[in-house]
């Protein structure tokens, strides 16, 4: 059935292997894997957690961690709420993940009681904000981010595991030596305050593994969550590849139901198209344009990379994709299909989407 998204496990596993390289016998840090984008998909989910290089897998939300908690005790695996837990998710991130993220001493009180009950010690991650602006009490509130980590500290019920930051994903702030030393200097300021070494300075996501091989990471980090680098390769800090990587782990395969000639240029008064958008268009003469199966509610028709080089995508709707194989000359008939490589946001809709269909390979 298409569209279909390929996922190739070997690749997968041996980009988790280059990132393992980088992070921990390059970088030093502990590797979290970041199983968020895929849904936490099950085949996917179990390859990880078995992986000897992988000490966490971490997800944005309780319910994706819940789908694979049967898998870490065993493999020896901790889970990590990568987003704030709500106050209504409470009672199932105690009872289901080991460790969460947390700017907000509310929550992390609600935490310590809910803990407390279920005889557990939920771990804390405290999250500083440095520039970015998403979550993390904010770096120039220096004072204010030792008081909390002391009361964390002082709390029963909750452990203070370590503090962490996060970049580049909403104010798209590029992880430096410079910002990220900030965070150290404050994590070295709450050990002294409480006494002991934190057991984790989670130092960023696929926006920072760059530092490693770049010379420039701060000694102190000590943790690196890392999705989007091993699921396409892509260092999301400058856009290179992660050394050892490759970006076709995954694939989105759909199926040509039209092929015919057509002008290039739509005929008629030009309104808004099925999206309220007003489309450009460029003169291209006569083409060859073929529809596949895909669209808007499968995945990211902008985020795609045909293998075929000589394809461009024109556009698409809902659920049509168009493109244009003029360079193609007669290679391509109905029924066949096209392979596209991913960006993050294509392949974030697609996992998400019921109708593209998923193949392990
Ligand atoms: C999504 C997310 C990550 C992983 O990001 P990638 O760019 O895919 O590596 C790490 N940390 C947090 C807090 C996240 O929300």
């Amino acid at each position: 059935m298409y569209p279909k998204l390929i996922i190739d496990m070997k690749k997968l596993e041996s980009n988790i292997d280059a990132c393992a390289k980088i992070a921990k016998d390059d970088g030093g840090c502990s590797l979290m894997i970041v199983t968020k984008s895929l849904c936490a998909d099950r085949t996917v989910c179990e390859m990880i957690a078995k992986h000897p290089k992988v000490d966490f897998l971490a997800d944005s939300r309780v319910m994706n961690i819940k789908k694979y908690a049967d898998l870490l005790a065993p493999n020896g695996k901790q889970s990590v709420l990568l987003r704030l837990p709500m106050m209504d998710e409470i009672e199932d991130l105690v009872k289901y993940v080991d460790i969460s993220q947390n700017s907000e001493m509310v929550t992390i009180r609600a935490i310590a009681e809910e803990a407390k009950k279920q005889g557990k010690v939920h771990k804390i991650i405290l999250m500083v904000d440095l520039g970015d602006l998403r979550e993390g009490m904010f770096y120039q509130n220096e004072e204010s981010i030792i008081e909390a980590a002391a009361e964390i500290e002082a709390m029963d019920g909750v452990e203070l595991l370590g503090m962490g930051t996060n970049l580049t994903c909403y104010g798209a702030i590029i992880p430096k030596n410079d910002n990220l030393s900030v965070l150290c200097d404050i994590a070295g300021k709450v050990e002294e305050k409480i006494g002991r070494k934190l057991e984790l300075i989670s130092g960023g996501n696929s926006s920072s593994i760059y530092l490693i091989w770049k010379g420039d990471m701060p000694e102190k980090i000590s943790n690196l969550r890392l999705g989007e680098s091993f699921l396409l390769g892509n260092d999301t800090a400058y856009g290179e590849t992660v050394p050892g990587t490759v970006h076709d782990a995954m694939l989105i395969e759909a199926q040509i139901i039209e092929l015919k000639e057509k002008p290039s240029l739509p005929i008629g008064e030009v309104g808004k198209d099925a999206f309220g958008q007003v489309p450009v268009y460029e003169d291209r003469g006569v083409i060859k344009r073929a529809i596949l199966g895909i669209g808007k509610q499968d995945t990211d028709i902008d985020g795609m990379i045909p293998l075929d080089d000589r394809i461009d995508i024109l556009g698409g709707s809902s659920d049509h994709m168009i493109l244009d194989l003029t360079k193609c000359g007669e290679d391509y008939k109905i029924g066949d299909t096209v392979k596209f490589k991913l960006e993050y946001g294509a392949l974030l809709k697609a996992a998400t989407s019921e109708y593209v269909e998923k193949e392990y390979v």
